[in-house]
C-alpha cells in the first residue's frame, strides 16, 4: 500500500453510511490497492438504517446486526476509517479536502456519499425532552427507551414511510399512537391514493389514528418535557413522544464548496461522476441520471445506496460501470411487507392495475404509463419483484386483464 503522502494514489469518500462502506470495500474487491480514506461524521461504523424504524427499534434485532460490516473488517482491508470527523470544504483545484480536526488529505479521487439529514421542526417547544427526529443510530436508541415499556402517547409527525414505520413499531410496543398526515392519504404522493388508502386501514385496523390534513403549530411542555401537540386548528393532543418523520433534505455544502454542479442532489452522470471528472457521488445524496428512462433520480433508499457506492467505487477505478438499477425500496409495518420497483415520478398519476385483493391486503399494483409498467408494488405476495423488475425494464405495452390475471404468470407478459 502507498504511504499517507501519496496523493496519486489516494481515494477519499465522505460519508460511512451503507454508500459510502460499500464503496470502500468495492474499491478493494476490485483490486485497488492505493490508499483509502473513509470519512464519517458519526462516532460509530457504518451502520443500515432501515432497522431503526423496524426491528432495532422495536428491540427485536441487536446493535450488532445493524452494521454494514465488522468493525475490524476496515482495518483489516487497509480502509482507514475517520469516524467523529466532519470533512469541511473541497478544493478541487488543489484536490485537497478539508477536515474539522485540522488536517487535509490530497485525494486523487474523491466520493461524496453524505447522505441526507432529517428535517426538523422549526416549532415552539420543538427542543422538549420527548421531541425527536429519527435518523441516527443514536436517535433510534433514544425512541426505543422512550417507546418500549408502551403505555405512551406518541404522536408521530408525518406519514411518509418513516412516520408510517415509526408509528406501526410505537403501536406493536403497546403504545397510544396518532399520525398526523398533512394530506388527505398516507403516501399518496407516491402511491397515490387508492394504494395510500391500504396503509391507512392497515394501521385503522391496529388502532393508530391518522388524522389527515393536520399541521402542528407547537408543542406544548412541562418541566421541560413534552405533553402534548397543539395543531393549527387549535385541536389539543396530549403527547409524551412527539416523533418527526418529515422528510429529508440531502447534505450539499461539500458539494458547494467545490463548485459542482447541484440540482435536487450532486448530479451526477449515469457513472456517478459529478461536474468534476474526479469527484463522484452515490447514494441519497446524489441525483444521478438514469441511463434507462433519461431523467435524473434521487432515491433517498437503502438499494440505490448498495448499488450506488458500488458501481461508484467502479468508475472511480475506470472501469465503467453504470448505474442502471431500477429503484427498489421496502417497508414492513404490522403484518404488511411490502417491495417496491419502478419510477416514481414516471408513476405518479399513471393508471393503477390490481392483481389481487387490496382488501386483503395481499396483491401485485402496478402502474402503467402509456400501456407500459413503469412501477409494480407487492404486498403480502413474494418472490415476484424480478418479474416486475423484467416487465419494467423490458417497457413493452401490456395487456391490462392479462395484468390482473393471477392465472397469467408475470414472466409470461
Ligand atoms: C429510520 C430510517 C428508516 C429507513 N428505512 C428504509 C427502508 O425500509 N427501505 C429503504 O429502502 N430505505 C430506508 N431508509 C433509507 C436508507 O436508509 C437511506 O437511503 C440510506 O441510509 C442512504 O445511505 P447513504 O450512505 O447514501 O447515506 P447515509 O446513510 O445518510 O450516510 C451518510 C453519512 O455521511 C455523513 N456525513 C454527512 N456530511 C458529512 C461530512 N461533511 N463529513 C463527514 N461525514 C458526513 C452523515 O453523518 C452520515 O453518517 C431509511 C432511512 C431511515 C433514516
Amino acid at each position: 500500500m502507498p504511504g499517507a503522502e501519496d496523493a496519486s494514489q489516494t481515494f477519499v469518500i465522505v460519508g460511512a453510511g451503507l454508500a459510502g462502506a460499500t464503496a470502500a470495500t468495492t474499491l478493494r474487491e476490485e483490486g485497488f490497492a492505493g490508499r483509502i480514506v473513509l470519512v464519517g461524521l458519526e462516532p460509530h461504523h457504518p451502520y443500515l438504517r432501515p432497522p431503526l424504524s423496524k426491528e432495532f427499534l422495536a428491540g427485536s434485532a441487536d446493535r450488532d446486526s445493524v452494521f454494514v460490516a465488522a468493525a475490524d473488517s476496515y482495518a483489516e482491508r487497509g480502509i482507514e476509517l475517520r469516524r467523529g470527523v466532519r470533512a469541511l470544504s473541497v478544493d478541487p483545484i488543489d484536490h485537497l479536502v478539508a477536515l474539522d480536526d485540522g488536517s487535509e488529505v490530497h485525494y486523487a479521487k474523491l466520493l461524496l456519499t453524505t447522505g441526507s439529514r432529517p428535517r426538523r421542526p422549526d416549532l415552539p417547544g420543538a427542543g422538549l425532552d420527548g421531541v425527536q427526529v429519527v435518523r441516527t443510530l443514536d436517535d433510534a436508541e433514544a425512541l426505543h427507551e422512550r417507546l418500549a415499556g408502551g403505555g405512551r402517547r406518541v404522536v408521530t409527525v408525518g406519514a411518509g414511510w418513516i412516520g408510517l414505520e415509526v408509528a406501526a413499531t410505537a403501536r406493536t410496543l403497546g403504545n397510544d399512537v396518532t399520525v398526523l398526515d398533512r394530506g388527505a392519504v398516507p403516501l399518496a404522493s407516491t402511491l397515490g391514493a387508492e394504494v395510500g388508502g391500504v396503509f391507512a386501514q392497515l394501521h385503522a385496523d391496529h388502532g393508530v389514528r391518522i388524522r389527515p390534513h393536520s399541521a402542528v403549530a407547537r408543542i406544548i411542555g412541562a418541566s421541560g418535557a413534552a405533553t402534548a401537540v397543539e395543531l393549527a386548528d387549535g385541536t389539543v393532543l396530549p403527547a409524551d413522544v412527539v416523533a418527526f418523520g418529515i422528510g429529508a433534505e440531502p447534505w450539499l455544502d461539500l458539494a458547494e464548496s467545490a463548485g459542482l454542479e447541484v440540482t435536487t442532489g450532486i448530479a451526477v452522470d449515469e457513472h456517478l461522476r459529478s461536474s468534476d471528472p474526479d469527484i463522484y457521488a452515490a447514494g441519497d445524496v446524489a441525483d444521478a441520471m438514469h441511463p434507462l428512462v433519461g431523467l435524473r433520480l434521487r432515491s433517498e433508499h437503502w438499494a440505490n445506496a448498495l448499488a450506488g457506492g458500488a458501481v461508484a467505487a467502479r468508475s472511480m477505478l475506470g472501469l465503467g460501470a453504470v448505474h442502471d438499477a431500477i429503484p427498489y425500496f421496502y417497508s414492513d409495518q404490522f403484518d404488511l411487507g411490502m417491495e417496491y420497483s419502478g419510477y416514481v415520478p414516471l408513476a405518479q398519476g399513471g393508471e393503477v392495475v390490481f392483481r389481487g385483493d387490496p382488501a386483503a391486503r395481499e396483491f401485485v399494483a402496478f402502474w402503467l404509463a402509456d400501456g407500459r409498467v413503469v412501477a409494480g408494488m407487492n404486498v403480502n405476495v413474494w418472490d415476484v419483484n424480478d418479474d416486475v423488475q423484467a416487465l419494467i425494464r423490458r417497457g413493452r405495452r401490456v395487456d391490462p386483464a392479462a395484468l390482473a390475471d393471477p392465472a397469467v404468470p408475470l414472466a409470461e407478459l
